[in-house]
């Protein structure tokens, strides 16, 4: 149980990710090998990466993606190379890469909370707080652990001694912070794998690694690479808000009415009712409810034969099969709504309270086991019903025969 739903994460955070980590490859690959030529194109072209930024901040601002305007504003740091003045202060370097880590590490730790001024005088003084302890604290306190040994020490000089090459990239207090937040963005983007959430871990593994590189001319490519992944994030979240039916995670009525336009001549339709879902509603609860919404959608979401499933509206779906008569769809509506019919749905028992005079406590209440069924309806367009109305309407009435036969059962519009 806890396998497949690591699996499953693993799988999503992959399909999200995978677009942005290509980019990124790609990019530093393209470094790689032609570098004195990339080099020469940024020095003509040094506004190009600031511009890249102000397009991606205001892009992130118009679609309200507050962390992603906040990641272009950090950005901005990494391009300009140190004030010389500044680098004499010592650890300028280390200061600027905790400081970058550490407010990526809090934008993918938090949610999108707007510019709100409450929000803003927040953001800026969290931002204020870790640029004086980045300034301040981390010189003192890796002072403190070169001259006793022991402050930062114990944890980094296990893994220098495991790795010594990490000493030419990290010195002790870098690789604590980096460790840190790794831990820290790894469990939270486990938890939330959208494409906002992708875009600031991809920025924060670009950090580290142009941390490791140490030179500004990959800084510029990759920090034109990030502005261009936070456009894509925030089209592609776009998206998925206006497409995507936001309980059950697969395509909504907006996205149905998309895909039939590009439909050809031939295509069935099959509606999809949760019976009695009403009264499943009443006894259980809509909690409840809503999570057997979100199994039945993604047992129809795996449907065979090509069919693609939408939700319609509350507890009815939509799957369409481009290229099918009803005939051929037949077998695997069977095979769906025999799965959702067979499949035990385990609710949750809740602990009983105590009776007063009992002592020893009482056994827990074992999960009730629980099944719910789905009828449908199956209509062909035809020269007769051709247009998309008719055919929801046949649909409709096929869907209308089938509760009246009794439920769980698959019916054929009349041709
Ligand atoms: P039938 O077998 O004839 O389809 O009976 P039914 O009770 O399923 O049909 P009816 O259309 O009367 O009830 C639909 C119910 O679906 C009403 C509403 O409580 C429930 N419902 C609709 N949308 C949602 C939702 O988003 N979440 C939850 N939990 N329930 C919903
Ligand atoms: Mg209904
Ligand atoms: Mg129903």
């Amino acid at each position: 149980m806890v396998f497949s739903i690591v699996l499953q994460r693993c799988s999503r955070l992959f399909n999200v990710a995978l677009i942005p980590l290509l980019l990124l490859i790609s990019t530093l690959i393209a470094y790689h090998f032609e570098a004195p030529l990339i080099q020469q194109w940024l020095t003509q072209a040094n506004w190009l990466p600031y511009a890249c930024l102000i397009i991606a901040g205001v892009i992130a601002w118009q679609f309200g993606r507050s962390r992603l305007v906040w990641l272009s504003l950090f950005l901005l740091l990494i391009v300009q190379p140190i004030d010389p003045e500044w680098l004499e202060v010592g650890m300028a370097h280390t200061a600027r890469f905790c400081f970058i880590l550490l407010m990526l590490s809090w934008l993918i730790l938090s949610t999108d909370k707007g510019f709100s001024p409450t929000n803003l005088l927040i953001a800026l003084v969290t931002i204020a707080l870790v640029a004086a302890a980045c300034l301040w604290l981390l010189p003192v306190l890796a002072s403190h652990s070169q001259s006793n040994n022991y402050l930062l020490t114990p944890a980094t000089s296990w893994l220098f001694q495991l790795w010594p090459g990490l000493r030419q990239w990290f010195t002790s207090t870098e690789l604590l912070i980096t460790l840190l937040s790794l831990v820290l963005v790894l469990v939270r983007s486990f938890m939330q794998a959208n494409n906002s959430q992708i875009a600031l871990l991809v920025a924060w593994l670009s950090l580290v690694i142009l941390h490791c590189i140490n030179q500004l001319a990959p800084n510029q490519l990759v920090v034109i690479t990030l502005a261009i992944i936070v456009c894509i994030a925030v089209i592609r979240d776009s998206f998925a808000m206006a497409f995507k039916d936001e309980l059950t995670g697969i395509p909504s009525r907006r996205a149905l009415m998309q895909y039939v336009q590009t439909l050809g001549r031939k295509y069935t339709l099959v509606m999809a009712d949760i019976d009695h879902f009403k009264k499943f509603n009443d006894t259980y609860g809509h909690d409840v409810g809503d999570e057997v919404l979100k199994l039945v959608a993604s047992k129809l979401n795996k449907v065979t034969g090509g069919g693609k499933a939408f939700r319609y509206g509350g507890e009815e779906f939509i799957m369409l099969f481009a290229g099918k008569s009803s005939k051929d769809v037949i077998p695997h509506v069977e095979a769906i709504r025999e799965l959702i019919a067979d499949y035990d749905i385990a609710l949750r028992a809740k602990p009983r309270p105590p009776k007063p005079e009992q002592k020893t406590p009482s056994k827990p209440a074992k999960d009730k086991i629980v099944k719910v069924t789905t009828s449908f309806g199956v209509a062909e367009k035809t020269s007769e019903h051709s247009d998309f109305a008719t055919i929801m309407k046949q649909a409709d009435i096929a869907l209308y025969a089938a509760k009246k036969a009794g439920r769980n059962c698959v019916k054929m519009a009349k041709q």
